[in-house]
């Protein structure tokens, strides 16, 4: 665990420790727990890939109750789609309709992408959405997309990397997560 790393031109310091991030994904997990706990039928946590695969890994660990796991990208393609959107959810495998999804993400900043996300799947008529977002920003949100449960709330408006998060794809790997010096 270093204090400071630099990744390409930049330098970061030590932010948030890993001890830290997993007391709130133990938090986020408890609260899923018990939010699940009579479900059912097993829920379908939808990941948005890159950065939400590590939070999600450890999340779905600590689960009490049986899930099943996909991993999307939310991605531009050729063409717009029927909003005029650039982007669209790639690589689900199967129909939501009727199922409890529980959509993770990594962080929320002016919540636009979550906001779009939680449309798109919204789309295909599942029973219910919570959202899961491992980074909380309430300073900088600028939508009234519900975060349902999240790990760490940040109150500093800056660029993180680490756990998933990444700086130009490098980064992610990082257990503790760093703030641009
Ligand atoms: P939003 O649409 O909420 O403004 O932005 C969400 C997306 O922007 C996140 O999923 C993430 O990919 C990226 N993002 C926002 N803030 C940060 C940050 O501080 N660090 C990194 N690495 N990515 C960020
Ligand atoms: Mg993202």
């Amino acid at each position: 665990m270093e204090d400071r790393v630099k990744i390409f031109d930049k330098s970061f310091r030590i932010y948030i420790r890993e001890q830290e991030i997993q007391q709130g994904v133990l938090k986020c997990a408890m609260e899923l727990n018990m939010k699940y706990a009579n479900c059912s039928s097993p829920p379908l946590v939808i990941s948005l890939l890159n950065g939400a695969a590590f939070f999600t890994v450890d999340l779905v660990r600590r689960l009490e109750f049986m899930t099943k796991v996909d991993f999307i990208k939310y991605s531009s393609y050729d063409g717009l789609d029927t909003t005029g959107e650039h982007k669209r959810l790639i690589g689900l495998k199967e129909s939501i309709e009727g199922q409890d999804v529980i959509l993770v993400d990594d962080i929320i900043d002016s919540g636009y992408t979550i906001q779009r996300v939680v449309e798109l799947v919204k789309e295909q008529s599942p029973k219910s959405i919570t959202v899961v977002a491992l980074i909380y920003k309430p300073t900088t949100i600028k939508t009234d997309v519900n975060i349902d449960h999240y790990a760490i709330k940040m109150l500093d408006d800056a660029f993180i990397v680490g756990y998933g998060l990444d700086y130009n794809e490098v980064g992610r790997t990082l257990s503790d997560i760093y703030i641009l010096d």
